[in-house]
This record gives C-alpha cells, sequence and structure tokens, in this order.
C-alpha cells in the first residue's frame, strides 16, 4: 500500500463538498452492480465523488472497469486495506467476513483526515443528490442508520425485531437496517466507539446463534450503549418493507432480498427500477473494449 492512499488529496481536504462513500463488491453480480450504483449516485450530483472499497475483495476485473468510469465521469476511486486482527474472533464463511468489514473496522480503514464515509451497499440505485443526506446534521452522533419500513403491510409476519428476543432488547428504539447508513469519523475515532463495536462483536461472536444479520444486528444491539441517530425514512426504499405509496420519494432504493420470494437481483433490478436496464447499457458500452462496443 504506498502512501498516497493513506492521505487526501490536498483539494479533497479543503473541499468539505465531497461526498465520500465506502461499498463492498465481492463476486461479478455484485459488481456489476456496484458500477450502476456509482453511475446512478454521479448522475444526481455536482458534488465530487469519492468511493472507497476494500482492496483485496477488488477483482482485476472490476479495478480496470473502475479505471475507465471514474475517468469518464470524474469520480476518484480509493482501496483502503486491513488485515483482520489476530486477537478478533474470525468468521469462516466468505460472505461474513464481507459483512464485518462493513462495520467492525471503520476507524482504522480510512486516512485520519477523512471526516465522514457514508456506507452504501453495492445493489442500491441512487435517484437524489447524496450530498442531503451526507451532510445532515447528526445531533452528535456517530452513526445514523435508516430505521427498517413499517408501510408494507403483507411484510408484517417477518418483522422479526417486533416480536421476541428483538422486542424486549430494544425497548422501543427502532431496528436500523444496515444497507446505507453513515459514519461520523471524528466523532467515532474520538469517542472510542469502534473499540466498544469489537469488544461487543467479541462477547456476542462466542455465541454461534448470534449476530446472524452481523453488521445490522451488532450496532443495532449497541443502541443502549452508543444511540444511533435515524435517518429520514424516505432516505432508502426497499420493496421487501416498504409500501408501493412510498417509493416514489426513495432517495435510494435497495434491491434487498424479499424472505417471502427468490428472485436475483438482477431479475428485481428490471422489474423494480425502471431507469436500471439504460444505466446497465451505459456502463456495459463504457467498458467494452472498442471492438464489441
Ligand atoms: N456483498 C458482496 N458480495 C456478496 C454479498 C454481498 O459484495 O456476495 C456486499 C454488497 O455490497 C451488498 C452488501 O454486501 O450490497 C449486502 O448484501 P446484499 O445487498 O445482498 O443484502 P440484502 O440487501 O439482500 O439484504
Ligand atoms: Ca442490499
Amino acid at each position: 500500500m504506498n502512501k498516497v492512499e493513506f492521505s487526501l488529496a490536498d483539494e479533497e481536504k479543503a473541499n468539505d463538498n465531497t461526498i465520500n462513500i465506502f461499498s463492498i463488491a465481492s463476486g461479478f453480480n455484485y459488481e456489476q452492480l456496484l458500477r450502476i450504483m456509482m453511475l446512478s449516485a454521479v448522475k444526481h450530483t455536482k458534488h465530487k465523488l469519492v468511493f472507497w472499497l476494500i482492496d483485496s475483495l477488488v477483482s482485476p476485473d472490476l479495478r480496470s472497469s473502475l479505471d475507465v468510469l471514474s475517468k469518464k465521469y470524474h469520480f476518484t476511486v480509493r482501496f483502503v486495506h486491513y488485515k483482520w486482527p489476530s486477537w478478533l474472533n474470525k468468521q469462516t464463511s466468505r460472505m461474513r467476513t464481507v459483512w464485518a468489514y462493513k462495520v467492525l473496522f471503520l476507524d482504522v480503514l480510512f486516512p485520519l483526515d477523512l471526516k465522514r464515509i457514508l456506507f452504501v451497499d453495492a445493489d442500491q440505485v441512487i435517484r437524489a443528490d447524496l450530498y442531503d443526506l451526507y451532510s445532515i446534521d447528526m445531533k452528535d452522533h456517530v452513526y445514523g442508520f435508516t430505521a427498517f419500513c413499517d408501510s408494507r403491510k403483507e411484510a408484517e409476519g417477518y418483522r422479526f425485531w417486533k416480536t421476541g428476543y428483538w422486542k424486549d432488547f430494544l425497548q422501543g428504539r427502532p431496528y436500523h437496517i444496515s444497507a446505507m447508513f453513515l459514519v461520523d469519523l471524528q466523532r467515532l475515532r474520538a469517542t472510542l466507539t469502534a473499540d466498544m463495536l469489537r469488544g461487543h462483536y467479541q462477547i456476542l461472536s462466542r455465541d454461534a446463534e448470534s449476530l446472524s444479520n452481523l453488521d445490522q444486528d451488532l450496532p443495532n444491539h449497541i443502541q443502549p450503549r452508543i444511540p444511533i441517530f435515524t435517518l429520514p425514512k424516505d432516505g432508502l426504499w426497499c420493496e421487501s418493507w416498504c409500501s408501493d405509496e412510498d417509493k416514489p420519494k426513495a432517495k435510494i432504493i435497495d434491491l434487498c432480498s424479499n424472505p417471502a420470494r427468490a428472485e436475483s437481483k438482477l431479475d428485481s433490478a428490471m422489474r423494480i427500477i425502471p431507469e436500471w436496464r439504460a444505466l446497465n447499457e451505459q456502463v456495459l458500452r463504457d467498458i467494452s473494449p472498442p471492438e464489441l462496443a
């Protein structure tokens, strides 16, 4: 890792108008979705966008396609790296390791002069200027998450946080979705919040039955010690939990899995997001070798 990747360019340091987005894409389909998410974000803002990705999860194909897209659409891609600490309980599946990287190392992944980061799942399409969300006043909270939608009535039976263990535990607090979240990195570091989170993870991860949605259960479970700022609910819409009436207001659409229906993300994308095909075609044209375009 060279030094440049660990410090911000002077322009970025001075420019508080930059939106810093952290995302993860491991696997061919998620790489395709990530490029579309990036293009949709670019199309809705005049602000400078910097996307932060985990170096070891980026395939050579993704790296070269992002090189082309970042030049064409004037955004920046930065790669970060952090080796899983030997003392921290490991995850055995790659998927759960990916989820852990979403939340556990936010204090050490990024340069110290980066003030905020917005995590965005690769399977999202952006429909508004992310700067409004990025610059929101979180009232001294470290984290901002959106609460799960309550509006799709037929999903009620799947809202596991409204019954049993989670209902008792939450004591009226919302259960938040981890598909998109905002982090005040300065406050996170100053309050040693990430240490608390790793300590909490270390205890809960001893039990194989715990943390079934690792990146989501962990911040929700530590809410009594680390309160979450609940972001406005029109920030994120996903079909499984949110009603059709709420959809036109959505700033971001997530292709979250539906507990009641098996459908691939690409099929969901084409069915749910009218602009998805055009975005997909645009990206494919941009990244195809000239003879195939
Ligand atoms: N992810 C990934 N590869 C995978 C699965 C997930 O890179 O094989 C990343 C990706 O950023 C994805 C996020 O983890 O958007 C969360 O997973 P997913 O969106 O599938 O969860 P869902 O929205 O279905 O709950
Ligand atoms: Ca998702």
